[in-house]
């Protein structure tokens, strides 16, 4: 099928009341794992590049080989940039070829993240390209959640509202005890502060950090309008941990080759356990 546009995927699962998968690749390893998840589950997707990872693979070729996969793949695939912290990495994503891109200006003060959001806003809209933007900052120094804390890193439902309405974003990341990498201690989701945000934003909400939050939490957030779902950390551990573990077998070969083999059919086998959680396989 032809590249599927970031926006039509979110709106189909915010209307059908699903998630789509958001998953990182950034070289040919995950790749045709999470591409033949999805046509096995007969599930849309997104497939995501972060910038921290363009040292892999240049990015331009990178994208040309990566639209000629999805174009043989029988299931809507979408193709978004991850976390393009400033304008210019913005700009080398859209000569990349990204069709969507994700402007994380969270860390701004909120003046500056709105300003600097609406103007990438504006400009991606010239090449039809569709913009996410993040409003709230993910706890991924761990910092104990108390009351303070809450109001200092967590979305305000309010400025949501404001921020979405002078940007003009397709979707909103929103930061609800949320946290990249993996979570130290069990992730606790402020589900009150997600139902009023959702109650006043009128664009699909996405939840960064997905690797370690509970089947039922994230239902939970699909229920109160999460529409998109970042995995990343998930994938990279369970790669990690299949090499490691075949390396370590006695009289193990550690044939290369054979190794990449075996970490595909484990991201594959998490791809797939995240497509029925977030209610996305047999939606395509
Ligand atoms: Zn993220």
């Amino acid at each position: 099928m032809p590249l599927e546009r970031y926006d039509t995927l979110l709106k189909d699962a915010h209307n059908r009341k699903y998630a789509v998968g958001a998953f990182n690749i950034f070289a040919l390893e995950f790749l045709p794992a999470i591409l033949s998840a999805a046509e096995e589950e007969k599930s849309p997707a997104l497939l995501q590049i972060n910038p921290i990872h363009f040292y892999l693979a240049d990015p331009g070729p990178y994208l040309d080989y990566v639209k000629h996969q999805i174009a043989k793949t029988k299931v809507p695939i979408g193709l978004n940039l991850d976390h393009g912290i400033s304008k210019d990495i913005i700009l080398k994503g859209i000569q990349a070829g990204f069709p969507s891109v994700m402007f994380d200006g969270s860390k701004l003060p909120y003046a500056e993240n709105l300003a600097q959001t609406r103007e990438i806003v504006e400009l991606a809209a010239a090449c039809g390209i569709t913009v996410e933007a993040e409003l709230g900052t993910l706890n991924d120094e761990g910092l104990e959640i108390n009351a303070e804390n809450r109001d200092r890193l967590f979305t305000n439902p309010e400025k949501a509202a404001d921020f979405v309405n002078h940007t003009g974003v397709h979707a909103l990341a929103v930061a609800i005890g949320n946290a990249h990498g993996f979570y130290k201690g069990k992730p606790e989701l402020d589900f009150e502060r997600l139902k009023k945000i959702n109650a006043r934003v009128a664009v699909p909400l996405v939840l960064h950090g997905g690797s370690g939050i509970s089947d039922s939490d994230f239902q939970k957030a699909i229920s109160l309008g999460i529409s998109k779902i970042n995995i990343y950390t998930e994938m990279s551990a369970a790669a990690a941990t299949t090499v490691k573990s075949l390396c370590n077998e006695k009289d193990s070969p550690c044939d290369y080759p054979t190794l990449l083999f075996k970490a595909r059919e484990a991201v594959k086998k998490v791809v797939i356990d995240k497509m029925r959680v977030f209610k996305s396989s047999g939606k395509a």
